[in-house]
């Protein structure tokens, strides 16, 4: 019997503990196959091309199963949660990203998420994390033990065709005393280890900007990756409390800039404004407590609707300002915006623009910001007022902002409304409402009830079983006759809404209980698993 018990997540990757017969191995780790399942050498037929044909496959791929599962994407094996899957031949796709990425989510979407993925002769140093961040759990020797036999000496930054050993390049033991075989062996289970600690920190995708920079397969299967939303879209968290690094051109495409940009085009709700303000961001978040941005406000002074133009995010109303990644972004400053993110700037602050008419659009911008703007305004034949002259923060281009403005309606910010669609599709009646306490214990009113309170690390709103009642559909998960002692696990729940992601504030329907609680895994993953808590419940409340 075989279990996969899943302690984090980080998209695809997982870190956690695999055991089987008594012996446990943590991921992402390496595990010694034929001691964990001795029968699993002696299968036969377990080394058809992952390129082999439909035909091919049928008849040469017949793997036996029961615990350890040689798969392959044209397969038919049976899968059960808890097995471990051993994709074989993964090395020979390292170097063909597109079929890399091809396989990946034919498997992926095939397969039960509680499994544990190994793959053989595949991981060295400097791929290992981007073998994790694909939801590769477990490796071996094999691939770096070759690279031994051919002299070479494995870092994560990559392989060098010579012994390094006594050079001074590494300091770990195998180094010391001069054994090749032994650092390279080391150097894998460090990078795993590394890994796994950037997946408990919600960041490795940061460790695999880094390392795939040591060859251009790499780069290519992250890029691919990011294109391929059906496979990450459902596992990546609609929130993290960590920084979002924007520090190279990949994180344009990453699936939480992308959906963050699609979310204020599709789900912002209609402006109480009838005209936009187009400001810079500032380096400090959230926007409003940078100097620049108190500047902005005392020349706007709620006459306009504030909607900060940013790489790579594209268009943050000030509404959002709060929620994930707004806030969390770091990006290198130097006023230069190249020509790929002008345009996917451009196509979010069109996208938004054309749904959401304003009589007047100011761009009190410059630079690349300014650019994107006009490149954006152009394409829906919105004109576009300027006031900045100079540098926007300057007091001339602030005092034509004011008279720019002059007559202009005043109206409050209402950022209750604008999480509560952004976050749940959903469009509520906020009158009345009002936010009250200082961070990490602010909550949203009425009439002297609590509606929700609002998560200081994500921006995100937690809805009390009132705030619920506005939330009329959407964000539900629906479990088994029972009533739940704590959290909610995986076997427990039997339907879940579409769309569910992983840091979702879900409300829980049973027989005769509602729960209030937050997704700890996606929908998909909720309703394929058989293990693993599925939602961490604050409330429960019995009718
Ligand atoms: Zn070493």
């Amino acid at each position: 019997m075989s279990l996969f018990d899943i302690r984090r997540r980080d998209c695809l990757a997982r870190a956690g503990i695999f055991s089987h017969d008594g012996l446990s191995v943590r991921t992402p780790g390496i595990i010694d196959v034929p001691a964990v399942f001795p029968e699993f050498d002696r299968e036969t037929g377990t080394n058809v091309p992952l390129s082999g044909d439909a035909e091919f496959v049928s008849r040469y791929h017949h793997p036996a199963g029961g615990g350890a599962v040689v798969v392959h994407p044209l397969g038919r094996e049976k899968v059960t949660s808890g097995d471990l899957v051993v994709v074989a031949n993964w090395h020979t796709v390292l170097s063909r990203p597109r079929d890399f990425v091809r396989y990946l989510t034919s498997l992926k979407g095939r397969l039960p998420p509680d499994t544990a993925w190994f793959a053989p002769a595949s991981a060295l140093p400097s791929d290992a994390s981007l073998l994790v961040y694909a939801g590769f759990d477990l490796f071996d020797t094999r691939a770096v033990d070759l690279e031994t036999a051919r002299g070479s000496f494995c870092l994560p930054e990559g392989v060098f065709r010579e012994d390094l050993t006594g050079t001074g390049v590494c300091g770990c033991e195998g180094c010391a005393s001069g054994d090749l075989g032994r650092h390279n062996r080391f150097a894998l289970t460090h990078e795993l280890a590394l890994a796994g600690r950037f997946i408990a920190g919600s960041r490795l995708r940061d460790l695999v900007e880094a390392r795939c920079r040591s060859g251009s397969p790499q780069v290519a299967i992250v890029r691919l990756l990011d294109r391929e939303e059906a496979l990450l879209e459902p596992y990546t968290p609609v929130a993290r409390s960590v920084p979002l690094l924007a520090t190279t051109s990949e994180a344009l495409r990453r699936v939480e800039v992308m959906r963050f940009g699609r979310r204020v085009v599709e789900r912002s709700p209609p402006p109480v404004h009838d005209v936009a303000v187009l400001l810079p961001c500032s380096a400090r978040k959230p926007y409003s407590a940078s100097l620049s941005h108190r500047r902005f406000a005392k020349a706007v002074r709620g006459r306009a609707h504030e909607l900060i133009v940013t790489s790579p995010l594209g268009l943050v109303p000030r509404e959002l300002e709060r929620v994930y990644p707004a806030a969390h972004y770091d990006v290198p400053v130097t006023g230069h915006w190249d020509r790929e993110e002008i345009a996917l700037v451009a196509s979010v602050i069109g996208g938004y623009l054309a749904g959401h008419p304003y009589r007047r659009v100011i761009a009190h911008l410059d630079g690349g910001a300014r650019e994107a703007a006009r490149a954006a305004a152009g394409a829906c034949g919105i004109p576009l007022e300027q006031t900045a002259e100079g540098h926007p923060s300057d007091p001339s281009a602030l005092a034509a902002l004011d008279a720019a403005l002059e007559g202009e309606r005043r109206h409050p910010i209402d950022m209750v409304r604008w999480v509560l669609a952004w976050q749940f599709g959903a469009a509520a009646d906020t009158r009345g409402m009002k936010v009250r306490g200082r961070p990490p214990q602010e909550r949203v009113e009425r009439d002297g009830r609590i509606l929700f309170t609002i998560d200081a690390g994500t921006g995100l709103l937690r809805p009390t079983f009132e705030g619920w009642d506005l939330i009329p559909e959407g964000y539900r998960v629906w479990i088994d006759a029972f009533t739940p002692k704590g959290d909610i696990l995986a076997p427990g729940v039997t339907s879940a809404d579409r769309g569910i992601l992983e840091g979702d504030e879900v409300l829980v329907l049973g027989n005769g209980l509602s729960a209030t609680g937050r997704a700890a895994m996606g929908c998909t993953e909720m309703l394929r698993s058989r293990h693993g808590v599925a939602v961490r419940v604050r409330r429960i409340k019995t009718e």
